[in-house]
């Protein structure tokens, strides 16, 4: 029997379907640069260090994403690697960035898992070394088992400056925390920004939302290190209000917000005196992250179309 899915969900699965489509690729990478600075950095590590600096001027601290993913060439991988060394690097003198989220497809887990497991261990070294934190991001359902199994053997390996993310949209989710309990892991919570089938994920936003907040309770509950990465002003208002009356301090969560999503909201939240943090993202391979920026909402589609629709209109210049 057919799952119905609700407006939310099949929006978001025919956007990142026909953001797949190699002509719509090459039409909004060609027109969508300009636009794409909305949610993006910059090109270069210069530019999302200069996005982190401002941030912090306004109380707010980040983390930094080299944008990248889907790598199956073994020298394309490592060259990721290197980059991100060098990003754990140039982020040591600044303890507002000293946070780095990386992805495991960019440094070529569909290569192999030991190669992947060597790169996330050059890479972690370096981050002891320079005590900086690192945010294994979550992709899409086909690589959540690889991406614990790494993150498992990471923290037998010792090392603790790491940590992981568990998407509310999947079914699994709240099973794969339970069984992560035991080693207090350090857990950023969002809702799920993949195409994924109704098998494996909720259909609705209700049941998204809910086990959102399950699975922040459940984490903080136990005593472990949450970021709260939502843009949802109804969940970040339920975990404020839940956090004060359960009594857990605000040294144990944090609030975590994309770079140009909500920055009024992040700000306020800085004010009232609770750790917040931006997602910056940078990099060259801009486009899947913008498509999945455009999936979560009609608006940015809009913003898109007037911005490729104004670009056609404007008087060629020779
Ligand atoms: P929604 O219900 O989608 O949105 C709530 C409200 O936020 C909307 O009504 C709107 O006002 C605003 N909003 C949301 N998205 C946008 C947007 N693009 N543009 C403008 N306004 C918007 N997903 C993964 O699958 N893996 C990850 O590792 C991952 N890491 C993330 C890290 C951070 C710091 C954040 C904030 C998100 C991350 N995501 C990740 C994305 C996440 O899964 C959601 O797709 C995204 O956060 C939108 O969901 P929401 O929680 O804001 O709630």
């Amino acid at each position: 029997m057919a799952i119905p899915l609700d407006p939310t969900t099949t929006y978001r699965t025919v956007v990142l379907g026909i953001a797949g489509n190699p002509a719509v690729r090459r039409l909004l990478t060609v027109n969508g640069r300009r636009l794409a600075l909305r949610f993006v950095a910059g090109e270069t590590l210069a530019d999302a260090l200069r996005v982190a600096d401002r941030l912090h001027e306004e109380g707010v601290f980040s983390t930094l994403n080299l944008l990248g993913e889907m790598v199956t060439a073994e020298e394309l991988a490592r060259r990721f690697k290197d980059q991100i060394l060098e990003l754990v690097d140039a982020v040591a003198d600044r303890p507002w960035a000293r946070y780095v989220s990386v992805k495991l497809t960019a440094l070529g887990v569909d290569i192999g898992e030991e190669f992947a497991f060597r790169q996330l261990g050059e890479i972690l070294g370096r981050a002891r070394l320079r005590g900086c934190f690192i945010r294994i991001d979550m992709e899409d359902s086909a690589h959540v088992d690889v991406t614990l199994r790494l993150y498992r053997r990471l923290r037998a390996e010792g090392y603790d400056q790491v940590g992981i993310v568990l998407q509310s949209y999947l079914r699994r989710s709240e099973q794969d925390l339970e069984s992560l309990l035991p080693l207090r892991p350090n857990i950023r919570v969002v809702k799920g920004a993949y195409k994924e089938s109704p098998k494996v994920a909720f259909p609705s936003k209700r049941q998204v939302d809910e086990n959102y907040l399950k699975l922040a309770r459940r984490n903080l509950g136990a005593g472990n290190y949450t970021a709260i990465a939502t843009h949802d002003e109804g969940i970040i208002a339920h975990l404020k209000a839940w956090t004060a009356q359960a009594g857990i301090g605000r040294e144990l969560f944090e609030f975590q917000m994309l770079y140009g999503v909500r920055p009024d909201l992040l700000r306020a939240l800085a004010r009232e005196g609770y750790t917040a943090r931006a997602y910056v993202p940078y990099g060259h391979d801009w486009y899947g992250y913008f498509a999945r920026r455009i999936a979560e909402r009609p608006e940015n589609l809009l913003f898109v179309l007037r911005g490729i629709v104004r670009s056609a209109l404007r008087p060629a210049r020779v």
